[in-house]
């Protein structure tokens, strides 16, 4: 580790003489580090798209100025880059937006049978695309205390998540539970649970999942349209929730994601 070593001459009524102080700077350096490379990883992850549509304007003014086949292809390819930038930005504001609000609980009765059902509603087209089959099983009652929209986005991205990395013909089973005193939250809470059926993780990569931009395959999530924040973002919104994400997988037979709440409280209100 490092350390900046402040040195001050003080005098008070009674005493003087020289104070020294040793600041340890390695948490510092760490998050300066992190924040370099964030910036690095940003950047490049938006001149990659960039750099492409440069090229196809470029095309489209000289060589292919009066190819129709051309500019319709070229058209279509600018269209999907474009589209990624804007998945980038859209994903930084969010994941930037609940970086800073981290400290605030959010306080709104949540019903989050409700929720995953309006999410499985918006991913059908995906779902079907995939040829993928989701089952939904929820009690009635499965009340959180958190931010709608922000509980959206967590199920958003891991039922999104296991359509996209699932493989065709995969089926994915998500049940919540009730749980009457959970061991780490010391607390009545509610499991949710999204599992697939998918190629699944390897344990090597499971701890790091929620690092910004980090992907196991990063052409694979290009291909299926993914930013590398997807669980970044998860798991700050579980944390500002007071929440647990755990990941488990076996190779081979698929991964499973689930989320732990605290159960709405009436007392709390
Ligand atoms: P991405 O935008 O790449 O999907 P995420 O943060 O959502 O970013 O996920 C990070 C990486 O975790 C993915 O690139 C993928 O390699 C892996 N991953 C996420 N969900 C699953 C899953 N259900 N099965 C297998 N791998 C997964």
């Amino acid at each position: 580790s490092s350390f900046q070593v402040h040195v001050g001459y003080v005098e008070t009524l009674d005493a003087r003489g020289t104070l020294v102080c040793f600041e340890d700077l390695t948490e510092r350096e760490h998050a300066a580090q992190m924040r370099r490379d964030f910036v690095a990883n940003v950047s490049h992850e938006l001149r990659t798209p960039l750099t492409a549509l440069m090229g196809f304007i470029e095309t489209l003014q000289g060589p292919a100025r009066h190819d129709q086949a051309a500019i319709d292809r070229f058209l279509g390819i600018m269209q999907s880059e474009a589209a990624r930038m804007e998945r980038l930005v859209r994903d930084l504001l969010s994941l930037s937006r609940v970086e800073s609000e981290e400290r605030v609980r959010p306080r709104e009765e949540v019903n989050l049978g409700q929720v995953i059902g309006s999410v499985l509603h918006a991913l059908r087209p995906l779902a079907r695309d995939r040829a993928c089959e989701i089952t939904f099983e929820a009690p009635d009652g499965m009340i959180v205390r958190g931010n709608d929209d922000q509980l959206q986005q967590v199920f958003t991205n891991l039922i999104e998540n296991a359509i996209k990395y699932g493989g065709t013909g995969n089926h994915i089973t998500i049940t919540l539970e009730r749980i009457a005193r959970d061991a780490t939250l010391r607390a009545p809470a509610i499991l949710a649970r999204v599992r697939d059926q998918g190629p699944g993780i390897e344990p090597l990569h499971i701890p790091r999942l929620t690092e910004r931009f980090y992907r196991v395959d990063t052409h694979r999530s290009r291909e299926m349209g993914g930013t590398g924040l997807g669980l970044a973002i998860v798991k700050h919104i579980v944390n500002r929730h007071r929440g647990r994400l755990r990941i488990s997988s076996t190779l081979g037979e698929g991964a499973e994601f689930s989320v732990i709440l605290p159960q709405w409280d009436r007392q709390e209100a």
